[in-house]
């Protein structure tokens, strides 16, 4: 198999380019990929703009996922950021790092993984940058455009109820069996964007779940400047987390991180609004606590109403 030190890295870019240039074709794509930058036409609508990396020995190793599957990861971890906020994506680039002995199947089934995931959604990828590096990283760079209403991190109120989509812990309980050398199915992150573009509308306050819901609800919080109460026995454990852990199940999905799930805060007053557009969100939809007054604080409470110490908080790169 050829390696990337047989190619070179401006061979391995024409011939990218050359595939990319055909499915990269859209309206609004002046100059696709192969020049020194893209140039896209800009719509009426706010822009969001979003960036992310995943670097392996950080955040993967090779033999977690196939070079296809990484591709497609590293489109969704950073469309999460978009959804997170009502926005849904529309041109990205992807600058990737590689040892010289990387083959260079795996570099292409990685791109094309990307590119069918921003194809799937709707966006393009329209550029990129390759450099000789130590480890294998993606670093992706994501434009987004919200059709409705932007919605941030910071204006949940006492009062909102908290509520989550989808599922947590099954992500987790998998990084978890993959670190420990044992085999596990890491499955593509859920896709939320119609969701969030959705919820953007009702929500006072909205963020994906990427480093564990506890600390996630916390960036909220401090955002929003309130205190939160978590129900830990309304989380909704994926099963898969379930028999991993049995009873200590809920507790690990509320710190395990990589659910890529959205976490929202809910007025009271459009809860109503909230059970109209249920059904068109294409997951379910758990309310796990609510938002109070005071110190920006989350406190997680059991089925009776008293607080627990987790211990650990989540997920962070230098502690
Ligand atoms: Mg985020």
């Amino acid at each position: 198999v050829r390696r990337l030190e047989d190619v070179g890295e401006h061979e391995w870019i024409a011939r990218l380019t050359r595939r990319l240039s055909g499915a990269g074709k859209h309206a609004r794509v002046l100059v696709g990929p192969g020049d020194d930058a893209a140039v896209i036409a800009a719509g009426r609508r706010p822009l969001l703009l979003t960036t992310d990396t995943l670097r392996e020995g950080v955040h993967f190793r090779t033999r977690w996922l196939t070079p296809r599957a990484l591709g497609r990861r590293a489109f969704a971890v950073n469309a999460s950021d978009l959804a997170a906020m009502g926005g849904l994506p529309t041109f990205a680039l992807l600058a990737l790092e590689a040892p010289p002995a990387t083959p260079v199947p795996h570099l292409d089934a990685l791109v094309s993984g990307f590119a069918s995931a921003a194809r799937e959604t709707g966006a393009r990828l329209v550029g990129g940058n390759l450099v000789r590096g130590s480890a294998l990283a993606l670093t992706a760079a994501l434009i987004g455009e919200a059709p409705g209403r932007v919605v941030t991190r910071a204006g949940a109120r006492p009062g909102d109820g908290l509520w989550v989509t989808g599922q947590l812990g099954a992500a987790g309980v998998a990084i978890r069996a993959l670190t420990r050398g044992r085999q596990a199915r890491l499955s593509e992150p859920p896709r939320r964007l119609r969701a969030g573009s959705v919820l953007a509308g009702l929500a006072s306050a909205m963020i994906d779940v990427s480093d564990g819901l506890l600390q996630d609800l916390g960036h909220l919080c401090r955002a929003s400047n309130v205190a939160a109460d978590l129900e830990i026995e309304h989380l909704p454990v994926a099963p898969r987390c379930q028999r991993a852990l049995g009873p200590a199940a809920a507790a690990f999905a509320a710190i395990a991180g990589e659910d890529y799930e959205l976490l929202f805060a809910l007025p009271p007053r459009r809860e109503q609004a909230l059970a109209r557009v249920r059904a068109r969100l294409g997951c379910r939809l758990t309310r796990i606590g609510r938002v109070r007054r005071g110190r920006p604080r989350v406190r997680v409470l059991d089925g009776a109403g008293r607080p627990l110490a987790l211990g650990r908080r989540g997920f962070d790169h230098f502690r």
